[in-house]
């Protein structure tokens, strides 16, 4: 089975008609990548009625000019993103703890971290949420994820293990690394390498989570695992693009509704 994120994030948003929430994007400098996926946001938000504004601002902006554009936002928006990766002289801790944690809809904020990890109620990661969504109940399962970057593997990590999954989490440095994603009822490659994930890797009948957006060497957008072989021995795999990327989409629109109605109580 191909699951297909592009359709369980359409039934996701059709859920958030009508809230009337408001998200503030706020991008600094002109990173193509960025960009896209800044439009990308607008364009989300316009389908669900959500009110977005974006500010965009010089590569050569300061730490406080940015803090200084999230304090202002603030007072209009339920929800704002800093759009990262951000230009190296900028301080990502400084701006990223600026934004109020009740608008933090990326979950980057570490009062919202520290809530993720004791299992309180709250904004939870946008990419780790959306991977829970697609795969349901987990209990018990064995969870294997290649990459243990803050925005994905981490949060990933924890959240599993919330809904009962047996998690294990790889890295570079992880030794055998075929002998861990073999042992996986679940398997979340976020690793960001094309055809990473090879069919030997994988066990029969498994469940693939492809997180990787790569360009192939034709240019062609693709994820992390190679698809056709894997798909041929596995149970169920998220297609790149159209799986796990619309699902991210999806839950950073649900975390802009949910903050704005924690405001609103
Ligand atoms: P990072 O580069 O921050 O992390 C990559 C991780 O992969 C690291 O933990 C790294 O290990 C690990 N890794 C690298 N090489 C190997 C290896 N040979 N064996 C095992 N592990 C390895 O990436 P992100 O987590 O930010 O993103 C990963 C991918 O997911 C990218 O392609 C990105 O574009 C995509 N992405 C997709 C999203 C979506 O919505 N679909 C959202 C976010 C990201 P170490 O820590 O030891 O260096």
């Amino acid at each position: 089975m191909i699951i297909d994120g592009k359709a369980i994030a359409a039934q996701v948003k059709a859920s958030l008609q009508g809230s009337n929430a408001k998200l503030a994007v706020i991008m600094v400098g002109d990173d193509p990548a960025s960009s896209v996926y800044v439009r990308n946001k607008e364009r989300a938000c316009a389908e669900v009625d959500i009110q977005s504004c974006s500010r965009r601002l010089p590569a050569t902006a300061s730490t406080e000019e940015v803090i200084a554009s999230i304090a202002e936002l603030s007072a209009w928006a339920d929800g704002i993103l800093v759009q990262l990766p951000l230009p190296e002289h900028i301080d990502e801790k400084k701006v990223l703890g600026a934004i109020p944690p009740e608008k933090d809809v990326d979950c980057f904020h570490p009062y919202n971290i520290g809530k993720l990890l004791t299992g309180e109620t709250g904004l939870r990661p946008c990419t780790p949420a959306g991977i829970l969504h697609l795969l349901g109940d987990v209990s018990g399962k064995r969870c294997v994820i290649v990459g243990r970057s803050n925005i994905v593997g981490k949060p990933l990590a924890l959240m599993l293990l919330q809904a009962d999954a047996t998690v294990t989490v790889c890295h570079s440095k992880t030794r055998d690394l075929a002998s861990y994603t073999r042992q996986a009822d679940v398997l979340i490659s976020a690793v960001g390498k094309p055809r990473f994930i090879t069919a030997d890797m994988v066990k029969a009948g498994a469940v693939v989570i492809d997180v990787g957006i790569n360009r192939d060497k034709n240019g062609k957008l693709c994820g992390d695992v190679a698809f056709e072989e894997v798909a041929a021995k596995v149970s169920a795999i998220t297609p790149v693009p159209g799986g796990v990327g619309p699902m991210t989409v999806a839950m950073l629109l649900k975390n802009t509704v949910e903050a704005a109605s924690y405001q609103k109580r």
